[in-house]
């Protein structure tokens, strides 16, 4: 067994999930309160199947109540009944039986195998709403449970509960081989000609992180309002980073699936700094190859660094060729000894490939 646990996307969609876990809340309380009266008309303890179908009788008529699935009611009186057990057991120890809760800090609702299904990538459905998550990690084995809490601030996170994990991911081969070429507009240049942007999402989220910090600045050093803007802008950083790795995170396996061996050149980033100035951080590469280097490792698959030194750029894929010298703003050259004409990025990336391939044992 495995607990796995993701942030949800902040969205609008997301007050259907609140107002379910405020109605899971309200359904605690009526159990409690029906525990109660139970015990006190008739001396006895209500059983847990007693109070499963007298609540789903009461479901029927609440469209309130019906924002909790049948399952969450369920595993709803399960722990109630689990609670008195222990008090049942334990009373003479100090333990109590379970009691009311407010409504506003009632934290979660769970469901077992109903009501709610993965879609692939990183959304789930949850009754009928698709709801989009920071997907760190791959969910892998059988879900168990599924777990929606709310955390003090408001923010949502769902817990998921796995078992049989595998332990590594079931190795395959593609045959293939690529190389690659990081680079500022494109993320990456594949031998094979293909072009991986780095998602817009990005670049929005650094216009707001200046506002953010613009904001932050104004404020009057010491007041509330300026530790307000400074949260807010720390949440900024952590949304645009979160969104990065779980965008790194897809990346690299998208790629170990379409490539057996993957080569790479041994980044500088001092280098790249002084080349093409702070916006390298933005980009964060090294972090990228951290995630793609353990992901590789797991599915068995080969990371192959390239010497930084190769000139990479210069060389013609096609015959060979070394110029001289190629100044960082041409993009396009013509090769002086067999006239093929290189991209600049996807020259460098089959140079890599080529020297990556001739390391592999
Ligand atoms: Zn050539």
């Amino acid at each position: 067994m495995k607990t796995l646990k993701f942030k949800l996307y902040s969205h609008k969609r997301n007050r259907y999930l609140k107002r379910s876990i405020n109605a899971a809340g309200v359904i605690y309380n009526h159990c409690i309160a029906l525990h109660r009266r139970y015990y006190k008309m008739w001396g006895k303890h209500l059983s847990c199947t007693k109070l499963q179908s007298h609540i789903a009788k009461l479901r029927k008529h609440n469209p309130f109540w019906q924002s909790v699935g049948s399952q969450a009611v369920q595993d709803i009186c399960q722990r109630i009944e689990k609670a008195y057990q222990l008090f049942f057991k334990y009373n003479k120890k100090g333990v109590r039986p379970p009691g009311f809760k407010k409504v506003k800090k009632y934290k979660s609702f769970t469901l077992k195998q109903a009501g709610y299904k993965f879609l692939g990538g990183n959304r789930v459905r949850i009754k009928n709403r698709v709801y989009q998550f920071w997907k760190s990690r791959e969910i892998e084995g059988i879900v168990k449970t599924l777990t929606i809490k709310r955390t003090p601030l408001g923010e949502l996170f769902m817990v998921v509960v796995v078992d049989n994990c595998p332990e590594s991911e079931a190795q395959f081969t593609t045959g293939r081989i690529a190389g690659f070429d990081f680079g500022l507009k494109t993320f990456l240049t594949c031998s094979n000609g293909s072009l991986i942007e780095s998602p817009q999402l990005f670049k929005q989220s650094l216009n707001a992180i200046k506002k953010a910090s613009k904001q932050h600045s104004k404020k009057l050093k010491g007041s509330f309002n300026r530790e307000r803007a400074r949260k807010n802008l720390v949440r900024k950083y952590e949304d645009i980073s979160n969104a990065r790795r779980d965008w790194f995170w897809k990346l690299a396996h998208d790629l170990t699936n379409s490539f057996d061996v993957l080569c790479f050149e041994t980044l500088n980033l001092k280098a790249m700094q002084r080349l093409w100035g702070r916006k390298i951080s933005d980009l964060a590469f090294g972090e990228f190859l951290q995630i793609l280097e353990w992901v590789a490792k797991k599915k068995g698959k080969q990371l192959i660094f390239v010497s930084q030194w190769y000139p990479s750029s210069k060389t013609c894929s096609n015959c060979g060729h070394v110029l001289e010298k190629l100044d960082l703003s041409i993009r396009e050259w013509r090769c002086p000894s067999c006239q093929s004409v290189n991209g600049r990025d996807e020259n460098a990336a089959k140079n890599i490939c080529t020297v990556g391939a001739s390391t592999v044992g």
